[in-house]
């Protein structure tokens, strides 16, 4: 029989391939260039573009492409054939070098929010030889970089990469005070776990607002949702465990570390979780994760929804981000140590987070700034859009003890010295118990727990990476001019904590008191919406801090910010549009046949017997046609206010008075077709509920 361990990875040119298809200095030297980030050569480029090539065409390959991440959010690839015409009129192979390491699609109707006019000269791709090349269909896909010819970042991993080189850069500086000279990386880590739906193809098909917008914009609540907690980790149903089975298979194909499945809270909704791996990895395979789970789908008869809330009155789906920093031997460092001293340095870092979190909280909640997971965010089923960090109790009675300089009672009773006292070990048990929480500390990662299902998690990730870098680089700025340097540490830590102490809430983050105190009490930001928070991108310190660090010029922050509050506007005009449209051509119609079959129905039976009171019929008749009357009124109103977003002087007045009146308007049309919906025959209603969606997959 054929094991995991005989195919995993086996449609990917990773180091075993590259072991065993290069030759000795070849290797050695493209080894370098990934784990150093060194320049290579273009001989090695162009040994190792033909041992990728003949290995791929091996595998059945006909096309290469340069596989990329532009702003629109998912991937991008355009094919090129290997093929070159030979002499003798055949054909022959062929993959250079220069063709490995850059490519040059014809790219320009990617958003690139004003960087680069579309007359002008095209975009290019640049190798990023840190993420494996791999196989899908018969392509290779060489996982890319997407830059302008002047040199601006167009796509999402050339930020998420220099973040990776901020926070290494920092890092190292700390480490080395802490006398660890052999270090020669510091990485970030994250595991994303990933939520979703599956529905039966029949039932989308009949939804045109879950094929226009990939949410449900109508439907009245089923009898039965959420409310029996029988879904969460219940038995699979054999139509799913097939489609985790196959999807399994072809993610482990493709060396994606697909670990843990299981039901979710909602009914029809899954989680899947990889093991952890370098950011900039695990964001290449999130994104192929997401583009499987659909294929695979599909070839299953079912749909994979991968929107923030697909339908109303039962859980959304948002992605965990499990987030580390680690060294290349392997130490992660936010990992509580053996030593005292390993101790002080997990909590310099465990601080350099939590002033990284609380200086940054704007940007963390524009990283997850979209649409779809505005309706998640704060509606008690996801965290609030209030950021703020859990620590569990016995971390943050450490912390306590350190601010106060009184006894931790963890430690025998006596002051805290740093560099001198051990730490207790914090079991998972205590730090693991708040599912409220943005931003919980797990034992020795981080979870953010803010990411919208289908966001891609470089954004989040950049601004984690760069915060980080930020705190590290004051600390290390201070400490390597310190005389003393176990007193300026401590004190260090502790102005950390009372300083930052406010984004600390181990209480319950569903609480209608948090938001109070965290608004109120704290001063805590609480931005609800994308048109709320995206602004702030802009917001001078934001600027500093990501330009400072190298990782966003100011241009591409403003184009980022223009194309996020682009996307927040489309995404919401297309829904309205489509909830406008099915109101007058299906739920109308619908609506109207069924109320006039009724009242003919009660006038038959009066003709029959006058004496009759035919109240039901009435009572339908008369409600619905006030239903009626309110669901073609909201229409219009809905219409004129989309009308009017052309007065919208730009982008984010558009984004302003979409959030202040059309929202509002869909929220209203939608009341009276749900309520519409509840009165009607089933046979009437133009398209399947609820109750069928969510209950679709046996
Ligand atoms: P849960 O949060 O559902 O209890 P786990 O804690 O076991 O599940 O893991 C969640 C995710 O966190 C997994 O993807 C796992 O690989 C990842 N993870 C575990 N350790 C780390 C780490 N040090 N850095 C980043 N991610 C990690
Ligand atoms: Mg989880």
């Amino acid at each position: 029989m054929r094991t995991v361990p005989d195919y995993f990875g086996s449609m990917v040119f990773d180091d075993r391939m590259m072991r065993a298809h290069l030759a000795a200095d070849v290797y050695a030297s493209l080894r370098k260039t990934i784990d150093q980030g060194t320049e290579l050569d273009i001989g090695v480029a162009n040994a190792v573009a033909e041992a990728m090539k003949n290995w791929a065409v091996e595998k059945g390959a006909t096309h290469y492409t340069h596989w990329f991440q532009p702003l629109t959010g998912i991937t991008a690839e355009k094919h090129d054939g290997f093929l070159s015409p030979s002499p003798d009129g055949g054909v022959i192979m062929e993959f250079s070098g220069k063709e490995l390491i850059k490519g040059e699609p014809d790219a320009s109707s990617f958003p690139s929010g004003g960087l680069r006019a579309t007359f002008e000269a095209r975009g290019y791709t640049a190798w990023d030889p840190t993420s494996y090349a791999f196989i899908k269909g018969k392509t290779l896909c060489i996982p890319t970089a997407f830059c302008s010819y002047g040199g601006q970042a167009l796509d999402k991993k050339t930020p998420l990469l220099r973040s990776m080189e901020a926070l290494n850069k920092q890092a190292l500086r700390v480490l080395r005070l802490f006398g660890n000279d052999t270090a020669k990386r510091v990485v970030s880590s994250v595991g994303p776990e990933q939520e979703y739906f599956l529905i039966t193809r029949e039932m989308y098909d009949a939804r045109p607002d879950l094929r226009m917008t990939g949410r449900t914009l109508f439907g009245a609540k089923s009898p039965k949702g959420q409310e029996m907690d029988d879904h969460y980790f219940g038995v699979i149903k054999p139509r799913v465990a097939a489609y985790m089975e196959e999807l399994n298979e072809e993610l482990w194909k493709l060396g994606i570390l697909a670990k843990t499945e299981h039901n979710e809270v909602a009914p029809a909704q899954h989680e899947l979780a990889p093991i952890y791996t370098t950011t900039n990895i695990a964001t290449d395979h999130n994104q192929l994760t997401m583009e499987i789970m659909q294929k695979v789908a599909e070839k299953h008869g079912l749909v994979c929804l991968l929107h923030e809330k697909p339908f109303a009155g039962v859980n959304g789906s948002g992605k965990h981000n499990n987030w580390s920093i680690a060294t290349d031997q392997g130490q992660n460092l936010l990992s509580p140590g053996a030593t005292p001293y390993e101790n002080a340095q997990f909590l310099l870092f465990l601080c350099a987070v939590i002033k990284a979190v609380d200086d940054y909280q704007d940007l963390l909640r524009i990283s997850v700034a979209t649409a779809g997971n505005d309706h998640r965010l704060g509606a008690n089923e996801a965290p609030p859009a209030v950021v703020s960090i859990f620590l569990g109790d016995e971390l943050n009675a450490v912390l306590e003890a350190i601010e106060t300089n009184t006894p931790y009672k963890g430690v025998e009773k006596k002051l805290m010295k740093l560099g001198a006292d051990v730490l207790p070990k914090f079991s998972r048990d205590t730090t693991d118990r708040n599912r409220t929480s943005p931003f919980a500390f797990t034992g020795n990662k981080f979870e953010f727990r803010m990411l919208g299902s289908s966001n891609s998690i470089a954004c989040a990730n950049i601004m984690l990476n760069s915060a980080v870098a930020e705190s590290l680089k004051i600390y290390a700025d201070r400490l390597e001019g310190a005389a003393d340097f176990e007193t300026a540490l401590h004190e260090m830590i502790r102005k950390t904590i009372k300083d930052h102490k406010r984004i600390i809430f181990n209480g319950n983050g569903y609480d209608e008191g948090w938001i109070k105190e965290a608004t109120e009490v704290r001063g805590l930001l609480n931005y609800r919406t994308t048109a709320d928070c995206m602004p702030h991108l802009l917001d001078k310190k934001n600027v500093n801090m990501l330009t400072s660090h190298g990782v966003y010029s100011e241009e591409e922050l403003k184009s980022r910010c223009e194309i996020m509050l682009e996307n927040y506007c489309k995404t919401i005009v297309i829904e309205a549009n489509t909830m406008a449209n099915m109101a007058k051509t299906q739920i109308l119609p619908a609506v109207e046949a069924y109320a006039s079959d009724t009242a003919r129905s009660a006038a038959a039976k009066k003709a029959l017997d006058p004496a009759l009171a035919c109240s039901y019929e009435t009572g339908v008749v008369r409600r619905l046609s006030v239903l009626a009357d309110r669901i073609a009124e909201k229409t219009e109103e809905l219409e004129t206010a989309l009308l009017s977003l052309g007065d919208a002087e730009n982008v984010e007045a558009e984004s302003a008075a979409i959030r202040d009146h059309v929202l509002g308007l869909m929220s209203e049309l939608r009341l009276a077709c749900d309520e519409a919906e509840t009165m009607t025959a089933k046979s009437y209603w133009p398209f399947p509920g609820y109750g069928d969606l969510l209950f679709s997959v046996h």
